[in-house]
C-alpha cells in the first residue's frame, strides 16, 4: 500500500510529499522546477530508525 513521504528537491529546495511504496525506488521529479534531483527526506511509517 502506498504511503506518503517527504521529498526535497536539491535544485530549487522545494519540499513536497509524494506517494512512496516501500522497497520501490522510482525516479521522482520536482513539481516546481521539474528537476529529477529529488531526495527522500523521511518515511512516514518509520519512527526512529535503528542505526544500521
Ligand atoms: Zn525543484
Amino acid at each position: 500500500m502506498p504511503d506518503e513521504a517527504d521529498f526535497k528537491c536539491l535544485r530549487c529546495g522545494a519540499e513536497f510529499k509524494l506517494h512512496y511504496v516501500k522497497g520501490v525506488i522510482e525516479e521522482r521529479t520536482c513539481p516546481r522546477c521539474g528537476s529529477n534531483s529529488v531526495r527522500l527526506l523521511k518515511k512516514k511509517e518509520t519512527a526512529g530508525e535503528p542505526g544500521k
